[in-house]
């Protein structure tokens, strides 16, 4: 995006290109592309070298976070330009759910113990975290979950029994964060509490679930008389409904950030970048003029999408979410990346079929999976149907 920068931006903006540069590890660019190209998992070491590298340098790890808690405090315009040279050096993006998604409602809901406990562990990468929100009977409505922790006899624990489903990276998880049901004879969203479970705990173990693209990164995750502390729960019990609602916001404002933040995973290859070998390899699709006006079309669209993002940040309370706005932003994004990775399929003409093969160009093979993996977009942070009744009732405020 074309930004006007202040000399002071400037400055920042070449401090973290040069640390990018002299610190992102070859040999994780290295696995990254590998893995990209064959559809392999990343390994535990992997999804946290360039976290705990960041959490040693100005906690960087957590763009996010103000001084307080140990992070940079960057303004909107300094944390646009990190994420914005994170992506253009393509670094793997730092897995959201420790620091994005509990740590800023353990910052608004947590006790002093609890901040003190966890905030430092996330913001290094000690702690690897996943999110245990929806059920298999439990996605879209959510307040539906089953998962169930009753008080111990002496009070001091829960006993949860139950289900998670589609819990990425679980497998590689030391904590979870959860909802749990601790009043079943109340009102569904009343009965829910927030829990934080390691995920260490007796009791606790995951399944992986395939995907159409190849990867696992997913989890059924279960959970067989699990022993958690009653100090591990944030906030008031069977208030957690509250807690649930404000962490969304936190995702969706992230959710809405990937366009330029690094690790998106549709971006590897931008749409420019294609249409050009496009020109060299498939002469007659780009000649194609309905096909031309496409790639400006989305081209304009992101530029667009960028710039009203970058404005609505900056308003923004440095450190909060978007608020319901985040919706229009989650829906907007996730329907143009899956525009973007169907168009660059369509240019890539008989070379999108290329799947596997030791023979076959890289980069055919990873825009291939990357047009699969991207439908996940609009289901995953809740559905775009989900976004669009969000929008109408908490944004437009039209009646039920
Ligand atoms: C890549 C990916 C990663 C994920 N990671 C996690 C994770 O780490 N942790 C976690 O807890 N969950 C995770 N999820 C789960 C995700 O939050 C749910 O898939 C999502 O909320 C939808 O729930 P569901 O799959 O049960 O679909 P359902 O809720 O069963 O929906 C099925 C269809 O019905 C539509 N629908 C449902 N209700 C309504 C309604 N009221 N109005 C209109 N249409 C409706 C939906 O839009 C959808 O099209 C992930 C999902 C994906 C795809």
């Amino acid at each position: 995006m074309d930004t006007t920068f202040s000399k002071e931006d400037l400055e920042f903006q070449q401090e973290v290109r040069t640390f990018i540069k002299e610190n992102y590890p070859q040999w994780l660019r290295d696995a990254i592309k590998e893995k990209t190209r064959t559809g392999q998992e990343f390994t535990k070491d992997e999804v946290t070298a360039w976290h705990k590298i960041l959490g040693k340098h100005k906690g960087w790890s957590v763009p996010g976070w103000s001084t307080e808690y140990g992070g940079p405090g960057f303004t909107a315009t300094q944390k646009y330009i990190f994420q914005e040279e994170m992506a253009k050096q393509d670094t793997l993006m730092v897995a959201p759910f420790g620091p994005v998604m509990c740590a800023p409602v353990i910052m608004t809901f947590g006790s002093a113990e609890q901040k003190e406990k966890f905030l430092p562990r996330i913001l290094s990468g000690e702690d690897f975290w996943c999110q245990g929100y929806s059920e298999p009977n439990a996605g879209s409505d959510l307040a539906s979950l089953k998962t169930e922790a009753v008080l111990s006899e002496d009070g001091t624990h829960y006993i949860v029994n139950g289900q998670k489903t589609w819990t990425t990276m679980a497998q590689h998880a030391d904590w979870i964060f959860c909802l749990v049901r601790t009043d079943p004879n109340a009102a569904k969203h009343d009965g829910i509490s927030f829990v934080l479970i390691d995920m260490a705990s007796e009791g606790v173990s995951t399944k992986p679930i395939e995907l159409i693209s190849g990867a696992s990164p997913f989890c059924e995750t279960f959970f067989d008389n699990v022993r958690v502390p009653v100090s591990n729960r944030i906030h008031e019990e069977n208030k957690g409904w509250s807690v649930a609602k404000a962490l969304l916001l936190h995702e969706r404002t992230m959710l809405a950030e990937t366009s330029r933040g690094a690790g998106n995973v549709q971006e590897r290859r931008s749409l420019l970048q294609v249409a050009r070998d496009a020109v060299e390899q498939h002469e007659g699709v780009i000649a194609d003029t309905s096909m031309r006006n496409e790639i400006a079309q989305t081209q304009m669209d992101t530029m667009c999408y960028e710039a009203t993002l970058q404005r609505t940040m900056e308003a923004a309370k440095a450190g909060q979410g978007m608020g319901p706005e985040g919706s229009m932003f989650k829906l907007y994004l996730s329907e143009l990346n899956q525009r973007k990775a169907d168009l660059r399929q369509r240019m890539n003409g008989a070379n999108s079929l290329i799947w596997d093969g030791e023979d076959f160009n890289q980069e055919d093979k990873e825009i291939t999976r990357e047009w699969l993996y991207g439908k996940a977009s609009t289901i995953l942070g809740g559905t775009s149907e989900i976004q669009l009744n969000i929008i109408s009732k908490r944004v437009l405020g039209l009646p039920d």
